[in-house]
């Protein structure tokens, strides 16, 4: 009688071996996808060039180094069992080299259509989802071609957040004429915007996700600074918005959490602004509103675990922590609703995201 229980033990214990989780890039969103990893027992293992990259303080391990060194690219790979990333400028190169060893989730291919902001507009524009007017630039000729744009954001293709790699143009008088042109731009018609709302989604499998009700953002100078659930839209705004968002994830054939941002204009139309494939700033709420986090159903979802119904149990207000706004929350008393999170950087410089409030009712 003794063998077979012994045999089934072995068998569960299989089974519910843990994979060891890579991320890619040690930010603030490391930290936060190393702590909910932490609370689903999953060892987790940051790849970053930045020596001081806040994550290592959460993961349980770090490899420092430059993404494109195979050698720290094997370090990482023989460290892990599977590989997401945090943030989605990447080169491609380096994730498809990755992933020839490791199941990189989401898929490589979805990072490289999102990452550069031409064939993100034309992936949505495709699929009937509405983004703003835009047109390629590559000179300055092309700005005055398309002047129909103006007053408009002109923006580098990949690498830019947060309003970086981003040139406002009010009239073709006022081309800057220290814009780069040995990089590639998209011109953006400015939208007159009534407010900025998000819609994050983690996705385990076909037809199988987990949504979270749209947030409301208010940007300063381009940078997050609050977001806010619920979100005060119509009814139409939050079914298009989140239509929209299971229209792609389930398009992409996407595994994993994803943000998808939209303008809405003075008319009330809706507009996706972008795709982020990964877990996102506005979402951060979703830790103390939710009874599963965006980041623990990241987690869930790309280590193959159980998905859980996710419900939002508080409304909620997310202070973003920029620059010397930390200082302030390092010491202090705070009330039972309100939650501090420090991403512990190591210096604190101007319009850079330190840390965050959360405060729900
Ligand atoms: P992005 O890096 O494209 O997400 O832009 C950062 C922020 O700049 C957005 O969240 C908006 O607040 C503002 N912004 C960007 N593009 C536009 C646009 N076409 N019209 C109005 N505001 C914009």
């Amino acid at each position: 009688m003794e063998k077979p229980t012994v045999k089934i033990c072995k068998e569960k214990t299989l089974i519910m071996k843990k994979p060891i989780l890579g991320i890619i890039g040690g930010g603030q969103l490391g930290c936060l996808l190393s702590v909910a990893a932490k609370k689903l027992e999953i060892k987790t293992v940051i790849f970053s060039d930045d020596p001081v990259a806040p994550a290592q303080h959460f993961a349980d391990n770090f490899i420092c180094g430059d993404y494109k060194d195979k050698k720290n690219i094997n370090n990482f790979t023989n460290l892990v069992d599977r590989v997401t990333y945090e943030f989605e400028n990447i080169p491609f190169d380096i994730l498809d080299t990755i992933q020839k060893s490791k199941n990189v989730i989401p898929k490589p291919e979805i990072n490289k259509l999102i990452q550069n902001r031409i064939t993100e507009k034309e992936f949505l524009n495709s699929n009937k989802i509405k983004t703003t007017e835009y047109a390629v630039i590559k000179n300055k000729n092309d700005i005055i071609k398309n002047e129909k744009l103006l007053p408009g954001l002109l923006k580098t293709t990949t690498l830019g957040y947060d309003g970086k790699g981003q040139y406002k143009i009010h009239n073709i008088n006022d081309i800057d004429i220290n814009i780069d042109f040995s990089k590639e731009y998209i011109l953006e018609k400015i939208v007159d915007l009534q407010k900025e709302i998000s819609v994050v989604i983690t996705r385990f499998g076909k037809n199988q996700y987990e949504i979270y009700n749209p947030i409301e953002n208010i940007h300063e100078n381009q940078i997050l600074k609050y977001s806010i659930i619920p979100a005060v839209i119509s009814n139409d705004i939050k079914n298009q918005a989140i239509k929209w968002a299971e229209y792609i994830v389930e398009n992409l054939d996407y595994t994993g959490t994803l943000c998808v941002e939209y303008f809405i204009d003075k008319n009330n139309k809706i507009y996706a602004n972008e795709i982020a494939p990964r877990v996102h700033n506005s979402g951060h709420l979703t830790i103390n509103a939710y009874n599963i986090s965006q980041f623990e159903n990241h987690v869930r979802a790309v280590c193959n675990l159980d998905q859980i119904e996710t419900r939002q149990l508080h409304n909620a207000q997310m202070i973003n922590l920029i620059g010397e706004d930390i200082l302030e929350y390092r010491n202090k008393k705070l009330d039972k609703n309100i939650f501090f999170y420090d991403y512990l950087k190591k210096e604190i410089k101007n319009m850079r995201k330190m840390g965050h409030v959360t405060i729900i009712e």
